[in-house]
């Protein structure tokens, strides 16, 4: 699949919550089976990793994704680029350098991709995560906790990672309508703001959710009602549409 280019990415938009600007995007990858259609990542990174072939897929997603932000930015969208890595790319011994090549070979900013990695990714080996995180904050990019809060979370380690980011699962956002779950994704909030980390709300659905979130102040979040996983060019005309609605506005008001 990798030789035939049957691999491809798909860009879900990351909103801020005050006032739902548009300030990023989580790639998000897919296969497209020659004869089954799409399949989506549950149904072949477990295998990618069991094989080691996630390091080799993992490198063409990180080096596409970066090309594509650096063409955004050169059209004056400078959006950040979120990429996915799994526990296998990150123990790999030479992914920093490879972070560090895309980065330098594409052009990109450093401060512009943002690394997501899952808890039981950091709690497998902590320390040594902890000492690959640091590397990875050397380049200058951003980390992000994904899935946060399902894990095999230690809150002592949490202060030790060099994080920017917590990503509160969708199974928080999801059971935030009941006063329990209201309380928890309360908490969760509160302990990224208090440890000064962003704060991304996951898997938003619905207009209760997104109301939700932004009363308990979280900064950022992304969702089916906010936005779909979408190819490049349909992200392109997604990101053009808004603008030319304001473009529209500013032209009406001095009318
Ligand atoms: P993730 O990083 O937590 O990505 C978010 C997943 O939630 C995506 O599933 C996305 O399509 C889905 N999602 C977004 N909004 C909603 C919503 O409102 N409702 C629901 N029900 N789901 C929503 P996807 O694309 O199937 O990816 C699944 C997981 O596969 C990702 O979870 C990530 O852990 C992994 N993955 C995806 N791309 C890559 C990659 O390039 N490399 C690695 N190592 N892992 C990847
Ligand atoms: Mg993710
Ligand atoms: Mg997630």
């Amino acid at each position: 699949a990798l030789e035939s280019n049957q691999f491809f990415v798909v860009y879900q938009p990351i909103f801020r919550m005050d006032d739902m600007a548009l300030v990023g995007v989580e790639a998000l990858l897919r296969w497209q089976h020659p004869t089954q259609g799409v399949v989506e990542p549950a149904n072949f990174i477990p295998h990618l990793e069991q094989t080691g072939m996630i390091v080799a897929v993992g490198r063409e997603v990180l080096r596409q994704v970066c090309r594509d932000a650096v063409e955004w930015h050169r059209r004056r969208l400078p959006i950040r680029v979120a990429v996915n890595a799994s526990a296998h790319q990150l123990a790999t011994g030479d992914f920093i350098a490879e972070v560090a090549a895309a980065l330098r070979e594409t052009g990109l900013e450093a401060r512009y991709l943002t690394i997501e990695v899952t808890e039981s990714v950091l709690m497998h080996d902590a320390e040594e995560a902890i000492l690959r995180l640091r590397q990875l904050k050397q380049l200058g990019v951003r980390i992000a906790i994904d899935d946060f809060g399902t894990g095999y979370s230690s809150l002592s380690y949490l202060r030790q990672f060099p994080v920017d980011t917590l990503k509160i699962d969708r199974s928080f956002v999801f059971a935030s309508n009941d006063v329990q779950g209201r309380a928890l994704l309360h908490t969760m909030v509160q302990l990224g703001r208090s440890m000064g980390l962003e704060t991304v709300g996951e898997g938003i659905e619905l207009e209760t959710e997104l109301r939700i979130l932004q009363a308990e102040g979280c900064d950022t979040g992304q969702g089916f009602l906010l936005g779909r996983p979408m190819g490049k060019d349909a992200l392109w005309e997604y990101l053009i549409r808004p603008r030319v609605a304001s473009d529209r506005q500013a032209a009406a008001h001095t009318n």
